[in-house]
């Protein structure tokens, strides 16, 4: 039993050396996380099902990124349960943290408020930094310069499928930039002038906005007449899943408008998510051809899950999902999907 051990040991140490120079999967591409210390238990549950579900084949490298150092137990479990690289990083201070022209005055009364009114997350300070750091930040952070894609990895999801093939390699074949899985209504008092605050930039920049974008996602109103007249839905794609290219991020036209809605104080101000900033960057600058819509991804993160309608899925990714096909998110009356395929011409529930 002893030698046992001790060839176990060794076997793991031979893995962990190799780290860095396996990596199968041809993408400038990162797992990405981030995450907190107390977060460890989570953020392995989740890194195991990617990984025996998708990225044991491809040993992508995964990123983690922390406002606070990582402790040494995270790193030596997470890297034990990675089968690519590992890399930790710390975020800049001044990316976690109010900008100069935020009134703290102003901040609190917004958290007055939304506690009385019991919104989510309403009188939190650093889920607020968290959401303008997912917005505006991550990008941008050494670790992740020398990619162009990304998976982001929220801990405690869950994967009920395997994905058997590269979705990076997918994305830029298929010449998509952004994707998701889940897509729901945000709550209006988070984001009460958001959509009044991207009118105002759409009609500074209209060069950015795309032609055929996805403003028929995210209004109810007649979106063939343009931005201007059109209320936002609230409808936004479920940014704890994302797979996506961050030169998407880079560009001119993201980078401007978060420029511009960061000076507008609404990540303070309000409660505005990166859900919703993502997503109505994604729909107004992008052709709607260019955002994906994972249908073969079962997912869960608390309090949605979906699984995939197809049998395919089901037949040859070995999709485990703890509810009738039926019962998936998808299907669910708060579900934005309808909207999805109507915009795209096709029936509800079709794959
Ligand atoms: P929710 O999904 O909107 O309920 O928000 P979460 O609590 O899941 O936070 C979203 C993501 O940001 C998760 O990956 C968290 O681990 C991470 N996160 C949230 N707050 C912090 C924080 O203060 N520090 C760090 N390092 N990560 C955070
Ligand atoms: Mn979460």
């Amino acid at each position: 039993i002893t030698d046992l051990l001790a060839e176990k040991a060794a076997a793991r140490e031979r893995l962990l050396a190799s780290k860095g120079n396996v990596q199968v999967g041809k993408e400038k591409a990162s797992l990405v996380m981030l995450v907190r210390n107390r977060e460890l238990k989570d953020a392995l549950t989740a890194m195991k099902q990617i990984e025996d579900r998708f990225n044991r084949n491809y040993h992508y490298p995964w990123t983690f990124l922390n406002d606070e150092p990582f402790t040494e137990e995270f790193r030596n479990h997470t890297t034990r349960m990675a089968s690519g690289a590992t890399e930790y990083g710390l975020i800049p201070e001044k990316e976690w943290s109010m900008p100069e022209w935020i009134s703290e005055d102003k901040f609190q009364e917004t958290t007055k408020w939304m506690s009385e009114k019991n919104v989510i997350y309403g009188d939190s300070r650093t889920y607020r930094h968290m959401c303008r750091y997912n917005s505006g930040f991550f990008w941008r952070h050494e670790a992740l310069k020398k990619y162009d894609w990304y998976w982001r990895v929220e801990p405690s999801t869950s994967f009920y499928c395997d994905m058997n093939y590269d979705p990076f390699t997918f994305m830029r074949e298929n010449n998509k930039k952004y994707s998701f899985v889940i897509s729901l209504p945000e709550y209006r008092e988070t984001i009460e002038t958001l959509w009044s605050t991207t009118q105002e930039f759409a009609k500074l920049h209209p060069q950015y906005i795309a032609k055929d974008n996805s403003l028929g996602f995210i209004t109810d109103d007649d979106a063939s007449k343009g931005i201007e007249g059109t209320d936002y839905n609230n409808c936004h794609f479920w940014s704890n899943f994302e797979i996506a290219d961050l030169n998407f991020w880079r560009g001119e036209a993201y980078t401007k408008y978060f420029d511009y809605l960061d000076k507008k104080g609404g990540f303070y101000y309000e409660r505005w998510g990166d859900a919703p900033v993502h997503s109505v960057a994604a729909a107004l600058f992008l052709p709607k051809d260019q955002i994906h819509f994972f249908s073969d991804v079962g997912y869960n993160h608390v309090p949605w899950g979906r699984c995939p309608a197809d049998d395919e899925s089901h037949d040859y990714a070995r999709c485990m999902c703890p509810f009738e096909r039926e019962e998936s998110f998808d299907l669910h009356q708060w579900s934005c999907l309808k909207r999805w395929w109507k915009l795209h011409g096709k029936s509800w529930g079709v794959i």
